[in-house]
């Protein structure tokens, strides 16, 4: 059995927005300079509001200096703290939220994984009942 339209369709918007390691849409967020609803914010990190949520909290954390980190799959050792503080930064957001009854986190990674932004970024989902297997 092949894959349905929705997964390949899904894996081609990925496959063209690979790593390409140019700016992405995040470093304008960052820079204020298209809006976006802000959660939470620190030296580090920023946090807001996903523009197209799957569910009724969805937050995407990211780090504000990118350094090279694209992606998970590029991490290096001296991205330890950063990745650290993100995950850190994931629970307080889900605090904030009023989710911490359950919540889930997730980083897509590359094209098979249907990561579409390459400014790496976790996802704080929650506000209703998560599914197991994800898709
Ligand atoms: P990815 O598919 O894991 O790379 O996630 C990228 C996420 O960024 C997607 O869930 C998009 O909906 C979200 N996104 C893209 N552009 C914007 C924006 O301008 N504001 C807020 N979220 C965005």
């Amino acid at each position: 059995v092949g894959a349905t339209n929705d997964e390949e369709s899904a894996a081609k918007v990925a496959a063209a927005n690979a790593d390409s390691g140019a700016p992405t849409i995040f470093d304008k967020i960052i820079a204020k300079e298209i809006p976006s609803s802000i959660v939470y914010e620190d030296d580090m990190v920023l946090a807001f509001r996903d523009i197209n949520p799957q569910a009724p909290i969805h937050v995407v954390l990211i780090p504000k200096n990118r350094d090279g980190l694209t992606q998970l799959g590029k991490a290096e050792s001296r991205h330890m703290e950063i990745l650290g503080q993100l995950l850190y930064a994931a629970k307080k957001v889900a605090e904030k939220e009023g989710i911490l009854d359950g919540f889930r986190v997730v980083i897509n990674n590359g094209p098979d994984g249907c990561q579409s932004v390459y400014h790496l970024h976790l996802h704080v989902l929650g506000g209703r009942q998560m599914k197991w297997p994800p898709g």
